[in-house]
Parts: structure tokens; sequence; C-alpha cells
């Protein structure tokens, strides 16, 4: 029995080390990406359910390692959160969304907005206002062409700092997003005290409305209170004919995802929007 005892501890110091090393070799990597510029955006359209033009769209974070392969943001991103990374990742997405955002303008006329997402540990950093200030300047980037993406996470222990974080976005002229809606149990009275733009519904509450009529009254009270509140909505990760139809019949007024497009990278966008002239 000590025997087996003293295995099972050798066993669970291996797996932890093992996982410590893998955690530990992929920030390191991490690190090396986000300074000598390995990292990629791609962008996802989203689209006026109603003219089905393209409205803006989102950029999504993209990483390929020579020795580990394309890494899935739902990998990479919450081991940066740990390692402080976070706040780098998110000021490189913010440079390169702004320069992207003139590249396009200059080069089709096209005037859109690009939401970016910005994690809960990054947004609650003091100085990120200051710092995304010094982005817009030293960019030229418009500030109405830029939005922030927050997970409603980010909300949930809200203050008067996070507030007027908020309110200080708005008066540099940006929008404000609050991502996965309906995910995180937070208490909704927030959502009145703070002055966000766009609500965002989160993928698992589209893809439950086939499964019935309770499913597809949640979608639809949330679009009502959102309206409520001022707020446009948009549904994330539409995939099919049958959710744009009852998205279009609840008064959602955006969609994103698979139906209309996939992230693209910028040459592949760059195709669509000649296509699309
Ligand atoms: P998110 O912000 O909720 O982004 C939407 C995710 O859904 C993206 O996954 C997108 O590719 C995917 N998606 C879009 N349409 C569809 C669809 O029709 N069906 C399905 N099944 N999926 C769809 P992705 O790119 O893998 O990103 C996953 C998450 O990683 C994001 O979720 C976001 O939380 C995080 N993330 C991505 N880029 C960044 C970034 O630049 N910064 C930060 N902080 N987080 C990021
Ligand atoms: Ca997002
Ligand atoms: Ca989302
Ligand atoms: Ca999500």
């Amino acid at each position: 029995a000590k025997n087996k005892r003293g295995n099972y501890y050798q066993l669970y110091k291996e797996n932890i080390q093992r996982m410590d090393n893998r955690a530990l070799e992929m920030e390191t990597k991490l690190y090396k990406a986000i300074h000598q510029d390995l990292l990629e955006l791609h962008y996802q359209p989203k689209i006026d359910i109603k003219s089905n033009k393209m409205i803006g769209m989102e950029a999504l974070l993209r990483w390929h390692d020579s020795e580990l392969g394309q890494i899935p943001p739902n990998k990479f991103i919450p081991i940066a959160e740990e390692s402080g990374l976070i706040c780098d990742i998110g000021e490189w997405v913010l440079r390169k969304a702004s320069l992207q955002i003139k590249q396009w303008k200059e080069q089709y006329g096209l005037n859109l907005r690009v939401a970016v997402n910005i994690s809960p540990t990054h947004f609650e950093e003091p100085c990120f206002i200051d710092r995304l200030k010094s982005i817009i300047e030293e960019t030229n980037v418009e500030p109405k062409n830029l939005e922030i993406e927050i997970t409603e996470l980010s909300m949930m222990h809200y203050n008067n700092e996070l507030i007027n974080k908020i309110k200080k976005l708005k008066d540099l002229g940006l929008t404000i997003s609050i991502d996965d809606f309906g995910t995180g149990y937070s208490s909704l009275s927030y959502l009145k005290n703070f002055p966000v733009d766009t609500l965002k519904i989160d993928r698992s509450f589209i893809v439950s409305m086939i499964d019935g009529d309770s499913n597809i009254a949640m979608v639809s009270a949330i679009i009502s209170l959102a309206h409520a509140l001022k707020m446009n909505v948009v549904a994330e990760g539409v995939e099919t004919e049958y959710e744009l139809e009852i998205l279009k019949k609840h008064h959602c007024e955006f969609v994103q995802g698979y139906y209309f497009s996939k992230p693209l990278c910028v040459s592949d966008f760059n195709r669509f929007l000649e296509d699309n002239r």
C-alpha cells in the first residue's frame, strides 16, 4: 500500500510538472509571438439582418506556432490572463486593428466599425484608458471606427470606477459591446447603469432555439430588454437559415456567424470586399 501511494504521488507530481512545463513553454512562446509579430488578426463580418449589408466586423486573434501548430484563443488567452501577457496582447490587437481600419479606409473607402475583444483583467488595469489614447494618437485611427467588446464577466463586480471607465471610452468616441451576454449569471441591474451601445447574445442561446419555444422566448426577452435600454443586439454564431428567420421575426438587428462568413484573414477579407464592391 505504501508503495502504491508513493507511485500515485509520483505520478501526480509528474503530471503537475508536465502541466506546468507545457503552460510555461506556451507562455514563453506566446511572449515571443507577441514581440516578433507572429500573431494575426482575422475578421468576421457583422451583418444587418434586414439589408444583408455588412455593418462592421470583429477582430479575432490567431496564433500559429511553428512547433505547436495552430493554437485556438480559448487555449492561449487563459494562459495570457494568468501570466499578465494579456495586456501586451490587448494592446497589440488594438494597434493592429487600428492600422487595419486605416488601411481599409485608404484602399476601399471602407468606413466601418471594427470590434476588438478586451479581457476583464486588461480592462481593469488603471492605465487602460491612457494607453488606449496613445494607441489612438499613434495610429491616427478615428475612434468612431473602433469598438470594444467586454464580456459580461467584466460587469459582474461593477462599481463607480468601472462606470467611469465606460463613460471615458464613450467620451473618446468609441462604442462598447457586452460580449457573451446571458452566460455571466450576473445581476441584470448593472445593464441600466452602463452606457453601453450593443449587447451580443451568446451563441449558446442561439443554438438552443431549435429545442423549443421556451428557448426562443428567452432570446426574444433578451432582445426586448436590450431595446428597452436603447441598445442594439447582435446574435452570435448564427449558422442556419432557421436561426436567422427567428431572429428576424423577433427584431434582432445584427447577426454574426458562419451562415454569412467565418472569420477571414486579411487577404481573404480583401477578396471578399473586392467581390462585393
Ligand atoms: P468570442 O469573443 O465570443 O468570439 C466568437 C467566437 O465564435 C470566435 O471563436 C468565432 O470564430 C466563433 N464563431 C463565429 N461564428 C460562429 C458560428 O457560426 N459557429 C461557431 N461554432 N462559432 C462561431 P474564436 O475566434 O475561436 O475565439 C474564441 C474566444 O477567444 C472569443 O470568443 C474571445 O473570448 C477570445 N478571443 C479571441 N480573440 C481575442 C482577442 O483578441 N483578445 C481577447 N482578449 N480574447 C480573444
Ligand atoms: Ca467577442
Ligand atoms: Ca462572444
Ligand atoms: Ca464566447
